[in-house]
């Protein structure tokens, strides 16, 4: 038979001998492999209590952003749903009505805005694609969950919280961006 690899170790067919019979020596022998190892510095963590840092280009769940002001940057153009190959965002645009200045940065905002997470995969195209900043990949996994429908992230749930309001929320969504700020 033609071996794959220079691993290939014939099974030992003698038969054993007394001390063999006995166990003694391999389990001594598997034990101090285990002791060895008490020393050793832990490859796993405590997850959730303690996480990893993330990879600079790591892209996790959507966020829809907002201007320093706290008025929502996506202008409902489309750009971001014509980029995504798996089309998993659907929008509906609206008019900014007067008064609403404090709310849209556009004249054109996104009145519903869903990613469909099922779909989605996080290719950071939309991102790519967006010409105001308006949508950005966190460093959040996405939740699991046992109902399909739960998966439909809608507009709220993507919305960074507002920086006036909510400043400790918002500065903790924006994670590395943050720190890209601060540099
Ligand atoms: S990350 Fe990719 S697949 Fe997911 S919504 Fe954005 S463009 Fe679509
Ligand atoms: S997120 Fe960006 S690309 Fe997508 S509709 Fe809003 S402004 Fe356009």
């Amino acid at each position: 038979m033609q071996a794959l690899t220079n691993r290939l170790k014939p099974v030992d067919r003698r038969k054993m001998n007394f001390l063999e019979r006995l166990y003694l020596v391999a389990i001594f022998k598997g034990m101090l492999i285990t002791f060895s190892h008490i020393f050793k510095k832990k490859p796993t963590i405590n997850y959730p209590e303690k996480t990893r840092p993330f990879s600079p280009v790591f892209r996790g769940l959507h966020i829809l952003n907002r201007d320093e002001e706290g008025r929502e940057n996506c202008t409902a153009c489309g750009l971001c749903a014509v980029a995504c190959p798996a089309e998993a965002i659907t929008m509906e645009a609206a008019e900014r009505q007067p008064g609403e200045e404090n709310l849209y940065r556009e004249e054109k905002y996104a009145a519903k805005y869903e990613i469909n997470m099922l779909r989605c995969i996080f290719c950071g195209l939309c991102e790519e694609a967006c010409p105001k900043d308006a949508i950005y990949m966190s460093e959040t996994f996405a939740p699991a969950d046992y109902q399909r429908k739960q998966f439909i992230y809608k507009k709220e749930e993507l919305l960074i919280p507002h920086p006036l309001k909510e400043t400790a929320a918002y500065e903790k969504a924006l994670g590395n961006r943050a720190k890209k700020k601060v540099n």
